[in-house]
């Protein structure tokens, strides 16, 4: 337990991420997409100053509070006295659906998506694209994260757990990677692959509201947000178009981006399905 606690988290991310990057360069999805190191510094800077911020603060709340859980007895596994093992698998199944249901709400309600408008605004999408998060997307997160963890009593490795699994997730879906196409459509039958994840950052917004899972599709493929690898664009392009755009990618925009409301202001979402039916119902209607 001293890892997280210690330097130990941001050696392991340091080491996810270089294998991501090592990975990008032996496997590029875009080819002419070059490290860029002022992009880098942007993205990552995010993450810094969100890190020093809030995110360590919410890392240790939600081990603090899955301590105390475990401590007093709180929580439905822990009043139900589920043996370890189950109580470590239904915690990463649990908080991997709590993060889907996150990132659905990140998606629906204007307010917060002005926290996660941020990530969404690179036009590239590389690991360093997992850097880029708003630390007010990161604060939000960690309350549902605490008040889950106390519901359910999940065990302090089941965060440290989570952790580690969600820390490559975020590598490995944002990685500029191609995997082969077999098995990448068979992977994507369980876990989010770059290629899922990558149409989630399309202009196209059918497929901007789709693929909503950090380490597993099984949540997408239950409530009917999927879009696998093979509806993935050679030509895709990636970011935010419309009125919610961001004039220029600089520090201080991302840092301030969520107190932009611009005019015409709302979440970017696909047009309504053309419904047959209703149509030919009110032409009926006009004759
Ligand atoms: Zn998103």
């Amino acid at each position: 337990m001293e890892f997280v606690k210690g330097l130990g988290g941001v050696y392991y991310l340091l080491i996810v991420l270089a294998a991501a990057v090592a990975i990008e360069c032996a496997l590029p999805w875009r080819k002419g997409l070059k490290i860029n190191l002022a992009r880098w510094l942007r993205n990552a800077s995010m993450t810094v100053y969100g890190t020093i911020l809030l995110s360590a603060i919410p890392a240790i709340a939600a081990f603090g509070a899955a301590t105390a859980a475990e401590a007093n007895g709180v929580g439905l596994m822990n009043q139900l006295g589920l043996p370890f093992s189950a109580r470590l698998i239904i915690s990463v199944l649990a908080l991997d659906l709590m993060a889907y249901g996150q990132h659905r709400m990140l998606h629906q309600w204007y307010v917060l998506w002005r926290t996660h408008r941020a990530h969404h605004t690179d036009i590239n999408i590389d690991v360093s694209t997992s850097l880029r998060f708003h630390p007010f997307e990161t604060l939000f997160r960690a309350m549902i994260e605490v008040a889950v963890v106390f519901a359910l009593g999940v065990p302090p490795e089941g965060i440290l757990l989570i952790y580690l699994i969600h820390v490559i997730a975020n590598a490995f879906t944002h990685a500029n990677v191609a995997l082969p196409r077999k098995a990448d459509i068979i992977l994507s039958r369980i876990i989010t692959t770059p290629a899922v994840h990558r149409q989630h950052h399309s202009t196209d917004l059918s497929r901007q509201c789709s693929n909503f899972g950090t380490a597993f599709t099984i949540w997408d493929q239950m409530f009917g947000t999927f879009s696998g690898p093979e509806n993935l664009r050679e030509d895709e392009r990636f970011g935010v178009e419309g009125p919610e755009a961001m004039k220029a990618d600089t520090f201080g925009n991302l840092v301030f981006d969520p107190f932009r409301k611009p005019k015409g202001a709302g979440v970017p979402r696909p047009p309504a399905p053309d419904m047959p039916a209703a149509k030919d119902a009110a032409a009926d209607k006009a004759l």
